[in-house]
């Protein structure tokens, strides 16, 4: 079953964001922008965790925190201004799991949502499904698309939804050389609205994850084309 997530945070841009990753991540994502609805939906929506911003409008987030924990323990992980010391330790005496500060990297936030989701089942991971058929590899780098998988040498490569979709994209299509704009519709999806360097972006956080903990260059860019994963590249 899906961890259902509900996002407590009135600036539209940053919400929609967070929505727009979470969902990519497999999460079904509730959203709302002030206190006193999102006191509402949290005690009512049987959510998995919760993201809670503090400077919202009608009530503040130390105060929907503080009215939540009178009847649920769901798990709540503040949104912080930087530097709001006095916020972070109100929060978490008041019962927040764990509080981020924005800004933020995505990748942060989606470790502290796994890591207090995992801290709240137990610690118990789910027995993955054995299908070696559907194995991907380069090299010493394999990837399983149904256990959302990727190891190089048998050890595990802790990717990100979108890291591990693109890499998962140029394993597909190995020794075809694909563009920019392929990778983009292909992992983004067409209606990607942001940033058009992002594919780069993300190329570079594969390859220091990958080539630079291993020593090796597995994604190669071919200069004023794109870029291409080809059988030999890992050597
Ligand atoms: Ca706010």
């Amino acid at each position: 079953m899906k961890d259902r997530i509900l996002i407590i945070e009135d600036e539209e841009k940053i919400a929609r964001f967070i929505e727009l990753e979470l969902i990519h991540e497999g999460y079904e994502v509730g959203k709302c922008a002030d206190g006193r609805t999102g006191l509402e939906m949290a005690e009512g929506g049987d959510f998995s965790l919760v993201l809670l911003d503090i400077m919202l409008p009608e009530l503040n987030g130390l105060e929907v925190l503080r009215r939540l924990r009178r009847s649920s323990d769901v798990p709540v992980i503040m949104l912080t201004a930087r530097d709001a010391v006095m916020d972070k330790v109100a929060g978490l005496d008041q019962g927040a799991d764990d509080y981020i500060t924005k800004p933020f990297a995505i990748e942060e936030l989606l470790a502290r949502i796994r890591l207090v989701l995992r801290r709240r089942s137990g610690g118990g991971h789910e027995a993955a499904p054995v299908t070696p058929d559907d194995q991907l590899s380069c090299g010493e780098l394999t990837l399983s698309e149904s256990r959302h998988e990727v190891k190089y040498a048998g050890n595990e490569i802790d990717l990100t939804g979108r890291e591990f979709d693109l890499l998962n994209t140029l394993l597909i299509n190995k020794n075809i050389v694909l563009s920019r704009d392929q990778l983009l519709g292909k992992v983004w999806g067409y209606d990607y609205m942001g940033e058009t360097n992002v594919v780069d972006v993300y190329v570079r956080y594969l390859r220091s994850k990958i080539d630079e903990v291993y020593g090796i260059s597995l994604i190669q860019t071919v200069r004023g084309v794109g870029y291409v994963i080809r059988d030999g590249n890992e050597q």
